[in-house]
């Protein structure tokens, strides 16, 4: 028996594909969008996922095609499933994790908790909306953002006029999401891993901080979430996994309110950056998971490893040189802490690598994981 998974896309969760690849002795090919992409580690061809042509002959070489991001097309989606190829997560559930607004639709129907949101097509129902929110709005547009670009917290329609000027000249009668701005306490993530058959596992709820729209740090499990918060997180990303039939890895991103509410702000149908902390922290890592899942093959355990594990993200920045020029440096001063380096030019604010600590003491292991991502970016 062979297992041959495809991946479309070449970033560093493909990248982080390998290892767990390379392990279990999956032969692991990767669609990249160019040749120096940070998964070239594996077998990459380089094509445009954009393209019909490549991505059915990508697919031809491989026994499941599975993803690195969302943004391959409904239309290639669906021609390859219609030639026979298993694409997993498929059409029908990659389409809410493409489209903000038919997400948060289906969210709805599923009886899920969303933030109060509307579609607005034009400036006057953006200022209504604004009004009836307590004179602010979260406005996203709803395909292709990510790490916040795409998101603007606004007090008036003016400060996305520019984005209403796109949606007139693409002419497709689309429409922005608005939605409230939610007074929330904390970030949480929620991932769980879905086979085709149906079997899920969940790892436990995780704390993210944000920092300017980009997650900079998790802690799991999240604090103080054992009992009520766990358990509603779980119900919420099962009855999502279910309602949508994702199957792989999938996050879903949420807020928990002042008044101690979740409510579901973002979904992803792929290993995801709240779960990076998997690797060193888990009995099994999201990107073991997610190829067990795409294969179909019983799910691994989602215990932790650790009391607590502290991922903190290693973002581009001022810091000269390469992530490897620091390890002398970061290595002696941390040697619980493990390393993880994207192979990613380090231009400013781009995420690069990431570091995970664990252990008992909670500020300890917050502290060392702190102490080694500043070695990579002060
Ligand atoms: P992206 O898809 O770019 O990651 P998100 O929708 O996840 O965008 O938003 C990015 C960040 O912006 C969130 O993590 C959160 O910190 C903030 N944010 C998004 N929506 C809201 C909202 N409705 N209310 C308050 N903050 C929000």
């Amino acid at each position: 028996m062979e297992y041959r998974v495809g991946v479309i896309g070449g970033g560093q969760l493909a990248r982080m594909m390998i290892p767990a690849a390379v392990n279990l002795g999956i032969d692991l090919k990767v669609l990249a969008e160019n040749a120096g992409s940070s998964a070239a580690l594996a077998a990459t061809e380089v094509g445009d996922y954009l393209d019909l042509e490549t991505v059915m002959a990508f697919a031809q070489t491989v026994d499941v095609i599975t993803f690195d991001h969302e943004h391959v097309p409904q239309a290639i989606l669906h021609a390859l499933v219609e030639a026979g190829h298993d694409v997993r997560p498929g059409p029908d559930a990659l389409l809410y994790a493409q489209d903000k607004i038919l997400m948060r639709e289906k969210l709805e129907q599923l009886g899920v908790p969303v933030p109060v949101w509307a579609a607005v097509s034009n400036a006057d129902e953006l200022a209504s909306f604004i009004a009836d929110n307590g004179g602010h709005a979260v406005v996203k547009t709803p395909r292709g953002g990510y790490d916040g670009k795409g998101v603007r917290v606004v007090s008036h329609a003016d400060e996305v006029a520019d984005w209403f000027v796109a949606l007139a000249e693409d002419g497709n009668g689309g429409a922005l999401l608005a939605e409230e701005r939610v007074d929330f306490s904390r970030e949480l993530a929620q991932m769980v891993a879905r086979r085709p058959s149906g079997d899920m596992q969940l790892w436990p709820v995780v704390e993210s901080v944000q920092r300017d729209g980009v997650c900079a740090e998790v802690i799991a499990p999240a604090p103080r979430s054992a009992g009520r918060v766990a358990d509603v997180a779980a119900d919420i990303a099962t009855a999502i996994a279910e309602g949508v039939g994702v199957t792989g890895v999938f996050a879903v991103e949420l807020f928990e309110t002042t008044d101690e509410r979740l409510l579901v702000n973002e979904l992803a149908m792929r290993p995801h950056n709240t779960g990076h902390w998997s690797i060193d922290g888990s009995t099994t890592s999201q990107f073991e998971q997610h190829l067990r899942a795409v294969l179909d093959l019983p799910l691994g355990a989602t215990g932790c490893r650790d009391t607590w594990s502290v991922m903190v993200n290693v973002l581009g920045g001022p810091v000269e040189g390469t992530l490897a020029d620091r390890y002398v440096a970061a290595f002696a001063d941390q040697p619980t802490v493990k390393f993880h380096n994207y192979g990613k030019a380090p231009r400013p604010g781009r995420k690069v690598g990431h570091v995970t600590a664990g252990g008992d003491d909670l500020d300890q292991v917050v502290f060392e994981a702190r102490a080694a991502a500043a070695f990579f970016q002060n």
